[in-house]
Order: C-alpha cells, then structure tokens, then sequence
C-alpha cells in the first residue's frame, strides 16, 4: 500500500537518524513485532520492559510509513465526541476510553523523558473550536459530558474566548491535557530503548508469509529467512486491514503542510493544538522549529495518485484557511504532503487477539489520535500476554 506521498516531512527534516540491519538470517523469537513505526516502537519499549524476547520486522525503513506523515497533535479528544460516543458505546465505556486517552498523554511524557534524543515532546492545551454559531449548544454539553467523568475542560464563549486567543469563532473547548512530538524520532528513540533491554529490529525486511497455529507462529521473510515466534503482533498501521477477514476501517486521504520557520515572531498559537467542530477539520499547531503545521482537506478516497495529485491544491486551500488566523505573518507553505488515514465506525481503535488466527494479536490505531490509541494498544496487549485480565480490552476489541 502507498502510505504517504513521495517524501513525508519527519524523514527529511530529521535525516538518517539511524540504519537497522535486514535480517539476514532464520531467527527465533517470542514476540515478533511486525511494523516499526510508532506504534511498534511503543510497543517493542514496553514488551522489552515487561521481559520478552523481543524482535521487530519491518519492511520499509524505521519509522516511513504512517508515522512518517503524521502531524502529532496528541489529544486525549477523539474524533467521535464523547456525548455521541456514549450513545453508540454506553456511557461507561465511553468516559473510559476518554480517560485511558488522557492518561496516554501523560504516558508520552514518561516515555518522551526516557528517550535518550528529545524527541520534540511538549506539553500543550487543546483549543476545540466551535467552527459556526450551531455548533455552540454541541460544545457545551460535550463540556457538560467531559466534566461528569472528571476531565479538566473548559467553556469559553464570546469575549472570554477572545481574551485568550485571537480568533473569530463563538466559543471553544480549552482542554489542559494534550502534547505534540515529533514522532519519527519518537519512534527511534523508543526503539534505541528496546534494544538497550535486547530487542533486535531490522528494517527492509517484510514478511511475505504467515503462518499463525495453535503451537506459535512461522514467517517467511522477503529476504528468504524464517522467523519462529510464540506470538505475533500486528504493528502494520493501516496496511493490517489486508490480514483482516471483516474490514474495521473506512481509508481516506489527508494533507498536511508546514510553513517556512516563522523566526522569534509572535505565534498566538505556541502553546496550543488548534482544532474546530467541522468535519473534516482544520487543525494546526506550531513545530520545535516554529513553523506552522496544519492538515485537514480530508478526502474521502484512498487512491494514492489522486491524493498525490491534490496534495499542492489542497495544502494551498489549508493555507488559505489558515491565513485569517494569522494577519500579522507572512506564511508560505515551506513543504507539503499527503498520507493514507483510517477511521472507524465509532473512532475508536481495534486492539486485541486476531479475529481469524491463533497467536495473533492487532494494535491498530486508527482515527485521528492513532497515536494515544498506541499507547493503550500495549496497556492491553502486555496485560493478555502475560495472560492477565484487562478491564479495559473489552472496548477495543475485534467483533465489538
Ligand atoms: C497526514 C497524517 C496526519 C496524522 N496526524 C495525526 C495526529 O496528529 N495525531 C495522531 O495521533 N495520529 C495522526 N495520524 C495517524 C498516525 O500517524 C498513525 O496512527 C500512526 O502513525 C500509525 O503508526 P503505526 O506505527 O501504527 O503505523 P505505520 O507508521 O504505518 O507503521 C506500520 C509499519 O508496518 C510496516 N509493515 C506493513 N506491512 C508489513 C509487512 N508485511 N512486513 C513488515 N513490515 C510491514 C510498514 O512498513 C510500516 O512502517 C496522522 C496520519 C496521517 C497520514
């Protein structure tokens, strides 16, 4: 699958942090890791952590598929509003899943701490804007929804939103918990710490076969080789709908784009993700380097040419939303790109055991905060492992 278009911005801001060896040899293993994004990195860290024999495969470069494309923003927020969740979920799943993406912040940081490079995480507040006046009556009990379960958020309305920020919208939803990082280094620096606890990871080596039986799990690799395990794990983002049998997401194509570095000129927008109630949204926030990066235009086709034919037209349209926001800045989009994203039904990832197969186990984060879900995906996935009970894999399993 083409994930993103030719060159996402975190490789060529970042460079070659580092070279994984293929593997060039059989290998056996408890625990095969397929996929060294973000999502494989966080759960080779913890996996490690817990005391596995720890392998990862992956069959771009560390780190080039999804999470090379991604713009970051970490947000307890999903896309599903957690009133509308309630309605489609109950309410106590819900307020839980709300809660578990919250605590996943807090969790980044820990894991941002531990990471030997800085990996660009910072601490931020979410700003929700309400996108038009019939949207205002929707924050405010969304608010009400947030607060009963104990989330710190906030209403502001009229003048009072205006004394914080300068925008023109009604109202908006100001939440303390939110973050943003630069996941490719993420990634790697998660990596490193796996492999300090005896993790192996080799990139340019994809599996072609799978075998999963009630006795473990064989692979053939791309590059002749075998690797035995008791367990596999799936950490192949959005291309992992090809091993389901019922498919969980809708793909859809995104864009993203980053300004030129804005120097030491005010940016109202530093200490806050941005984001609005319309669907799709413009969403925005500043990097490490202070540019401006902003995506939205979502469209809903997968077909990577057509994304990638759009991705300038869309990317100036992004711009173009953004530049009332900004009056006093001169911005020009320094470099632009598009990525493949999924959603679900109910926007909440699909983590747990294989609907299909033994010894086969799904963390896939899908919707627009792939990122926290990860971090859920191997609260859940250490928990079966080790064949403990988990309160919480109910409302992200396979069939739900
Ligand atoms: C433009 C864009 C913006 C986004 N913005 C945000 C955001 O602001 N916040 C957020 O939380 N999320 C965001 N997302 C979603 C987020 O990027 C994803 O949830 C996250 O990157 C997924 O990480 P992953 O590791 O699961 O998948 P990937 O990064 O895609 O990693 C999966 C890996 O599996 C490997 N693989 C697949 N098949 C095989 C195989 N057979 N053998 C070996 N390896 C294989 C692939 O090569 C790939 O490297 C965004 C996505 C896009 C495209």
């Amino acid at each position: 699958m083409d994930l993103t278009s030719t060159h996402p911005y975190w490789p060529l801001r970042n460079g070659l942090i580092r070279t994984y060896p293929p593997l060039e040899e059989d290998a056996d293993c408890e625990i095969l890791i397929l996929g060294a994004g973000i999502t494989g990195a966080i759960l080779a860290e913890r996996l490690t952590r817990d005391g596995w024999n720890v392998l990862v495969l992956d069959c771009r470069e560390v780190a080039h598929g999804s999470t090379a494309a991604s713009t970051a923003i970490l947000q307890y927020e999903i896309d599903t509003h957690l009133v509308d969740l309630i309605e489609m979920i109950g309410q106590p799943a819900a307020e839980r899943a709300y809660l578990l993406c919250l605590q996943s912040i807090d969790t980044l940081e820990n894991l941002a701490a531990k990471i030997p490079c800085d990996c660009g995480f910072r601490r931020k507040q979410s700003l929700y804007l309400a996108s038009r006046e019939d949207d205002v009556p929707i924050l405010e009990r969304e608010c009400a929804a947030r607060r009963a379960c104990g989330i710190d958020v906030e209403f502001a309305r009229g003048p009072q939103l205006s004394a914080r920020v300068p925008v023109p919208h009604p109202a908006a939803l100001i939440s303390r918990g939110a973050a943003s990082c630069d996941p490719f280094r993420m990634a790697h620096g998660l990596l490193e710490l796996a492999m300090g606890g005896g993790a192996r990871v080799h990139d340019r080596t994809g599996a072609t076969r799978i075998e999963c039986t009630n006795d473990g799990v064989l692979v053939q690799t791309d590059r002749n080789f075998r690797v035995r395990a008791k367990k596999i794990l799936f950490a192949t983002g959005y291309e992992a709908t090809t091993r389901l049998r019922k498919n969980v997401t809708r793909l859809k194509s995104t864009y993203a784009m980053v300004t030129q570095p804005l120097g030491d000129a005010d940016i109202w927008c530093d200490d806050w993700l941005v984001w609005e109630t319309a669907r799709p949204y413009l969403y925005f926030r500043t990097t490490a380097d202070r540019r401006l990066l902003a995506g939205g235009r979502d469209d809903n086709f997968r077909s990577p040419p057509r994304r990638d034919a759009k991705c300038h037209r869309q990317a100036g349209r992004i711009l173009k939303q953004l530049e009332p926001l900004f009056p006093d800045l001169r911005l020009e989009i320094e470099y632009a790109w598009a990525g493949t994203f999924g959603e679900t039904e109910d926007g909440l990832a699909y983590i747990g055991p294989s609907p299909d197969h033994p010894n086969a186990y799904f963390a896939l984060g899908y919707g627009g905060n792939g990122i926290t879900f990860s971090v859920i995906a191997a609260d859940i996935l250490s928990d079966h492992l080790r064949n403990r009970h988990n309160s919480d894999a109910h409302i992200f399993r396979f069939g739900r």
